[in-house]
């Protein structure tokens, strides 16, 4: 299939040749320390980020490692690929208590991974569990990361942490390891969920994390009378901030997407960047993705999107008619991600000239619901409740337009990913929804896709009903958004640029 899209790919006029990148100077040492990290493991964005992002920041001349735990649940082809780099006996707790710190290695295209290995702590099967066993064990992360760079005499200069589970890694840095080799490292952490930060009673993270009573003041970690926050702490000790939105960089300085740390938050402006994700444009490729039927770019999407549709439909025992409008929602089922607004309108929204596919997995109530109204409806609805990467992208090239109507979206990579598949975007305005598709003007037939504002069903509705009618009654100009979506830069080179600006502004 690939064969046959290069055919009708292949370019009548010579082709221009691209201007060489300029690789920008001096070379950067650069640290990532997150908790997830694609092909590892994956549970949402920060995954896919976590992979993505260094390999863009490769290119612009960044020496760039990552740390993560060594988890059980590493698909053991991985596991296979590690190797064992040394063990040392690790002080934790505020008694002394030593732990064992395992680093085993291996490189990917250019990028070193270290995988920070004890069984006590990630000998589980998630990744996440509970707080009773999340904060040990990313207090225990957090430290030994740092030790892992003393051990291995590699100083970053910048060390890149990644939401609330690397939260101590700034304040460490600026506490029992400021005297240390690493000390001199300068540390940015970056928001990709504000919702989960961390938070126990102080007594339990000091204890565990051993850190000075200082680091648990109102300015610091303590939050209300007796709890520390994990997150909270790491925005204040790092010497930047980041998130993955313009707009989510200022939403979240009001109470309602604050989650409690607006006012934190607003006093850390100064040090508070947005900077949009990008999706990784190699592995997110619909010209060379292997999980489709038929391949193909933005000029020939019009000829090989029906017979992508047509193998979804097929897969997923809905009736295969490409007459049909298709709508695609992959998503963790949260109550973050719009799913009650989409549950509000589904009658009317199953007009009998659409389908609606879904995957994901998560809270119970959004499962049975989409199990219960796939049920009702087996021609034209289809729910599968699952993780299933290689149906993600089906999904992304089968479907005629992508559903993303979040209460709140710091980034957000599916409409990225559904764009590049010239899959038109349904979004709510909020975080890197709204920096990222430009409502269609019927005047100017310019954007990417459709769009509404307030967090109202009515108002979702009204948005797959435009989106609808232009399908079903102006084709033309259809096929003009998703052509634009197929060449919309939604890579990461613009991103890693800004990344690579502020590392340099701290060093
Ligand atoms: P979040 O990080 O909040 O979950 P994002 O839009 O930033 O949301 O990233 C979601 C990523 O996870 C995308 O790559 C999406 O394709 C993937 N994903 C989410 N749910 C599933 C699922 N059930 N099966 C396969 N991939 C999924």
């Amino acid at each position: 299939m690939a064969e046959k899209a290069k055919l009708a790919d292949s370019p009548v006029k010579t082709p221009k040749r691209k201007k060489p990148e300029v690789v920008p100077e001096p070379r950067l040492k650069i640290c990532f320390i997150g908790s997830e990290c694609y092909p590892f493991v994956k549970t949402g964005g920060l995954g896919d980020v976590m992979y993505a992002l260094p390999r863009a920041l490769l290119k612009q001349n960044c020496d760039v490692r990552v740390i993560m735990p060594h988890y059980m649940c590493i698909p053991q082809a991985l596991r296979r690929t590690l190797k064992f780099r040394g063990e040392f006996m690790m002080d934790l707790c505020a008694d002394g208590t030593r732990f064992y710190v395992g680093l085993l290695e291996t490189e990917l295209d250019g990028i070193t991974y270290y995988f920070i290995d004890n069984e006590e702590f990630f000998g589980w099967g998630n990744p996440y569990t509970d707080l009773v066993k999340d904060i040990p064990k990313y207090c225990f992360f957090d430290k030994a990361a740092l030790a892992v760079l003393n051990y291995l005499e590699w100083i970053p200069d910048v060390i890149h942490c990644h939401d609330w589970q690397t939260g101590l890694v700034p304040a460490y840095l600026r506490t029992l390891f400021s005297t240390s080799p690493v000390g001199r490292a300068k540390s940015m952490i970056t928001i990709h969920n504000l919702r989960f930060q961390g938070v126990y009673n102080i007594p339990t993270i000091q204890y565990w994390s051993g850190l000075p009573g200082y680091a648990f003041d109102y300015t610091t970690m303590k939050q209300g009378y007796e709890d520390a926050n994990m997150f909270k702490g790491g925005l204040a000790y790092a010497n930047a901030i980041t998130t993955v939105s313009r707009t989510y960089a200022e939403e979240i300085q009001t109470p309602f997407y604050g989650d409690g740390l607006d006012a934190h938050l607003r006093h850390l402006s100064g040090k508070l960047h947005g900077i949009v994700n990008g999706i990784d444009v190699e592995l997110w490729n619909p010209r060379t993705d292997h999980d489709l039927k038929s391949n193909y770019s933005y000029r020939t999407v019009l000829k090989y999107k029906p017979e992508n549709k047509r193998a979804l439909q097929k897969r997923l025992g809905l009736e295969q008619d490409d007459g049909k409008f298709v709508i695609g929602l992959v998503s963790r089922l949260t109550d973050q991600k719009g799913l009650d607004l989409v549950n509000a309108v589904l009658p009317e929204i199953l007009d009998g000239n659409t389908q609606l596919v879904l995957l994901g997995s998560g809270e119970a109530r959004y499962e049975d619901a989409f199990r219960a109204c796939a049920a009702a409806h087996p021609d034209c609805v289809s729910a599968t409740i699952a993780y299933a990467d290689d149906l993600s992208h089906q999904i992304y090239a089968g479907a005629d337009a992508f559903l993303v109507p979040s209460l709140f979206e710091p980034c957000g990579l599916t409409q990225l990913i559904a764009m590049h598949y010239g899959t038109v975007p349904i979004v709510r305005e909020t975080g890197g929804l709204k920096d990222t598709v430009l409502p269609y003007n019927a005047f100017t037939a310019e954007g990417n896709g459709f769009t509404f504002d307030r967090y109202e069903a009515p108002l979702l509705l009204d948005a797959v009903e435009r989106a609808r009618k232009l399908y079903f009654t102006d084709r033309e100009r259809w096929n003009g958004i998703l052509v634009r979506d197929m060449k919309k830069d939604v890579s990461w080179q613009n991103s890693a640029r800004q990344y690579r600006e502020l590392y340099m502004q701290l060093t």
